[in-house]
């Protein structure tokens, strides 16, 4: 009697764990067949991260920046609609937005103390870890086109200053005249930041750079980051830097894993802020690190290492993120940030302020 009560409850619980692996691979096949049933893509840019307050703008400066977002965002959605790769609708959305004067890269960058304009600029592609970047940049119409070659014909990931200028002389890449990036709005707001350097140093009776006054100060970088029709993934950042910077300063956008990073296997990032923290936390790897070794969703990524990570560092700025599944991040620490994303539904959300309800 004993014996068959046994084998009747052995055969119970060989027939519950086959009915378990059955449901797991069940749930698995289904979603195998939903991602190949569903080639999906879309696409996040920011335009800068900072103390960006609805009270401080007029409703033209709003539209504005939100009429240009969108010119941008749609560029890049075309491309990857179209079937082109994320790494052509990054640089060609950033080039929209590196002709604007809105925004701190390309036509709008900021002055530095000497009153130069120095650029930089990186873009990485998710499928072969491949990445290129300039930094110091001069008489470069559009940094991130510099970037690319660097990454498709040249051995090196990071060239600067004049020997990055020469190698865009030898390649073709549009060149300009310093003063084409001359503009009036970020003279203004290098002699603002000079006068209150000047104030806070007079009354403070120390050395001071451009801490306080740059936490008061708006950013402008752009970026991109896409996911095309074939899965893979692409960044990219371009800039002018941050207002005042001397001694020929490089921040975290032309930083691979600062300031831009992307891989297949876990998601694209493009980062804006204060470059320094952004260095130093190795942002845009850290999150997709934290998807890699630790398994976190996009969004459990991009919050930790933003809302945890460089707040309690003292830095500020945010990041666009989107992964090889298509979901997205749009994570700051500031007052605001200018920001748009577009997916494969043709669904376009354009954002410059916090949410009422985000941390
Ligand atoms: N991250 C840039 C830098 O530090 C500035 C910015 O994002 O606005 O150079």
């Amino acid at each position: 009697m004993k014996k068959i009560i046994l084998s009747i409850l052995c055969l119970g619980i060989l027939y519950s764990c086959k009915n378990k692996v059955q449901e797991i691979s069940d749930d698995t096949s289904i979603k195998i067949e939903k991602q190949e049933a569903k080639p999906t893509f879309g696409i996040v840019i920011h335009g800068g991260a900072g103390t960006i307050f609805k009270k401080n703008m007029t409703a033209e400066k709003e539209a504005a920046y939100k009429a240009k977002l969108e010119e941008a965002i749609r560029i890049g959605h075309t491309i990857l609609k179209n079937g082109r790769t994320s790494m052509d609708a990054v640089q060609k959305t950033i080039n929209v937005l590196e002709n604007s004067p809105l925004f701190n890269a390309g036509k709008g960058a900021v002055f530095t103390n000497e009153e130069r304009n120095e650029l930089d600029a990186s873009i990485m592609d998710g499928a072969t870890l491949n990445a290129g970047a300039v930094a110091g940049v001069t008489i470069i119409k559009n940094p991130i086109n510099l970037a690319r070659e660097v990454m498709s014909n040249s051995p090196h990931v990071l060239l600067s200053g004049k020997g990055a200028e020469q190698f865009a002389k030898e390649k073709g890449i549009e060149l300009v005249e310093p003063s084409y990036f001359y503009t009036e709005n970020r003279m203004n707001s290098l002699k603002k930041v000079k006068e209150k350097i000047a104030m806070k140093q007079a009354s403070e009776k120390t050395a001071v750079f451009y801490d306080a006054d740059i936490k008061d100060s708006k950013f402008g970088t752009v970026g991109c980051v896409a996911l095309d029709k074939q899965g893979n993934l692409a960044a990219g950042t371009s800039t002018g830097g941050m207002t005042n910077k001397k001694w020929n300063r490089i921040g975290d956008s032309p930083i691979i894993g600062a300031g831009t990073y992307a891989n297949n296997a876990t998601c694209a990032v493009s980062s804006t802020g204060w470059g320094e923290y952004f260095i130093r936390g190795m942002v845009a790897h850290d999150i997709s690190a934290l998807m890699e070794y630790k398994e976190l969703s996009l969004q459990e990524a991009a919050t930790l290492v933003i809302q945890k990570k460089l707040t309690a560092l003292g830095g500020t700025g945010g990041i666009v993120a989107i992964d090889h599944e298509g979901n997205i991040a749009m994570e700051f620490n500031t007052a605001g940030m200018y920001r748009a994303t577009m997916n494969a539904n043709d669904e376009l959300e354009i954002g410059i302020y916090k949410k009422a309800n985000s941390k």
